[in-house]
């Protein structure tokens, strides 16, 4: 709970209007060497090692704490030569790492960004392990939620991400005192200062007590994704956004601003679904009522998953939940649904998981998403299937498994057929907690325009520069978090020496 105080501390310290206190909290006739926009996961660790090198920094936050995402993130970082491998004696390089992550997202990533990632991100976490940051019993782990990498390098703080904002704050408290870093909370950067050749000199921030300007030599936009802009997320990913799980402040600011300085956008096509995300509602962005993981690696299916015409169209047994994930993304409306039989609600651990049996079971008399009928066809009515295809699907699944031929999509796990009635279904939704579209940037993380030149003076880290670049069309272990920190690390220490 120390965490939480200090946390509190700064964010009431600093979050009185800057020009009501009596006081310049930020001194407007000052040229910052740096200035931050956005006081999260990359922003926090890019205001301090700026900092820590000597530069003039101003770090300027639109909620009223620091921490963005690292509130709600799982944190699941990795990295090659860290201290908690060499404590179990692993073996690792960054070449490995790349490779794994490249082979994951089947080198959709950027490699000069992965490579940049790879190569620093031993260092990172073992600056975070230096200031207190401690991983859950059992890691590192070669993978949790998504396709596992071959080399136990990824892990979790014991307090997820607040684990790794645990570890920046006393640094940056040190930092704020003695003067390093001006912290602004409560305040918005509203637009970029761009000179008569476009160089970049400055920002307009708000907060409720009204407009200035802050002049800086260089700016960085460090302000999250847009995952919750349904308007901005769809715009930029021709995808609507269906469900609101991003953390509420990725409104997509630091995208607005980057375009307004000539920024080009990229990655809305790399897109990836996560699957099983049971809707409250069929309406866009829905609430997450209840998520199955659909991964073999955690539980293996019973079920069998169809889409809306009631036709399997992936092998619910893959070995890659991310091919599970690339089927799900066919389908229309990235819908699915899970369809069983009342020996597999019998017999099979519940796919929800966290539920009990009874929970599953009674779910069905009282949720929208869930269905139960006594016939298929009738379960395909009350789910809005297609009746024809689903019979057809189960009749197929069924006689294969009689007759001992393989499955007509490879599936191995087949524990039972799906016969015995009631039958039942649930309603799924493909989904993300992350946008894919992002600041096109090059490997010194400067945003680069439409005509493919750096804007000058502007930066970004971050999920700012979409997930499509460092996690690439997939769910790349640690690939967001990693990257966040270990650029706000190398571009705050670089700048600092540019000041
Ligand atoms: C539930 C969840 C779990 C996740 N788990 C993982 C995981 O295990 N591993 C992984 O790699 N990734 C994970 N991710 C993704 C990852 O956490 C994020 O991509 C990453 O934390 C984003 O960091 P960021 O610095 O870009 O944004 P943030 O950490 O959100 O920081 C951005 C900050 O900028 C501020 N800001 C916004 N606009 C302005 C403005 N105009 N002016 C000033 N400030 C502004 C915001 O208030 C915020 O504090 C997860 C995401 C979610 C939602």
């Amino acid at each position: 709970m120390a965490f939480l105080k200090r946390r509190e501390i700064i964010a009431a310290a600093l979050s009185a209007p800057f020009w009501h206190t009596g006081m310049s909290r930020a001194d407007t006739s000052l040229a910052y060497d740096v200035i931050v926009i956005g006081g999260g996961t990359a922003g926090i660790p890019c205001a301090l090692f700026a900092a820590i090198g000597g530069a003039r920094v101003l770090l300027i936050e639109k909620s009223p704490a620091l921490g963005g995402t690292l509130f709600w993130s799982t944190g699941q970082i990795a990295g090659a030569g860290t201290v908690f491998q060499q404590k179990l004696g692993i073996v690792d390089t960054p070449d490995q790492h790349f490779n794994d992550c490249m082979r994951i997202n089947e080198h959709t990533a950027d490699p000069a960004l992965t490579r940049l990632t790879v190569e620093n991100a031993g260092d990172t976490i073992n600056w975070l392990a230096e200031h207190g940051f401690e991983i859950m019993q059992g890691h590192p782990v070669t993978g949790i939620g998504h396709d596992h990498f071959q080399t136990r390098r990824y892990q979790q703080g014991m307090h997820s991400g607040l684990s790794i904002l645990n570890a920046f704050l006393p640094s940056l408290e040190a930092q704020i005192s003695s003067g390093n870093i001006t912290l602004l909370t409560g305040t918005a950067v509203e637009g970029l200062i761009q000179n008569t050749r476009g160089d970049v000199v400055g920002v307009t921030a708000s907060n409720s007590g009204g407009i200035r300007d802050f002049r800086g030599r260089n700016t960085v936009l460090a302000s999250g994704g847009c995952a919750a802009n349904p308007r901005l997320f769809e715009e930029l990913h021709g995808v609507p956004l269906y469900a609101q799980t991003a953390y509420p402040t990725s409104q997509g600011d630091g995208l607005l601003l980057g375009m307004s300085a000539g920024g080009a956008i990229v990655g809305g096509e790399k897109y990836a679904s996560l699957p099983g995300l049971v809707p409250d509602a069929f309406k866009f962005p829905a609430q997450m009522h209840a998520w199955a993981p659909l991964n073999p690696a955690i539980r293996q299916p019973w079920e069998i998953l169809v889409n809306s015409r009631g036709e399997r169209f992936v092998r619910e047994d893959h070995p890659s939940v991310h091919q599970i994930e690339k089927g799900i993304h066919e389908q229309p409306g990235h819908r699915h649904w899970a369809v069983f039989d009342s020996t597999m609600l019998e017999k099979s651990d519940p796919i929800i998981p966290d539920w009990t049996r009874d929970r599953l079971s009674n779910e069905h008399h009282q949720h929208p998403m869930f269905f139960s009928a006594s016939s298929l066809t009738e379960l395909a009515f009350r789910a809005g299937l297609n009746a024809s295809g689903l019979t057809r699907s189960v009749a197929d699944y069924n006689q294969r498994l009689h007759g001992g031929d393989e499955d007509s999509l490879g599936r191995i796990h087949r524990p039972a057929p799906l016969s015995t009635p009631p039958f039942y279904a649930i309603a799924m939704q493909g989904w993300t907690l992350v946008s894919f579209a992002g600041l096109k940037v090059n490997a010194e993380l400067k945003v680069i325009d439409v005509e493919h030149r750096a804007v000058p003076n502007l930066y970004a880290i971050g999920e700012v520069i979409g997930a499509g670049a460092t996690s690439g069309a997939a769910y790349t272990n640690g690939m967001l978090v990693t990257p966040a920190i270990t650029f706000g690390r190398l571009l705050g220490s670089k700048l600092a020496t540019q000041g």
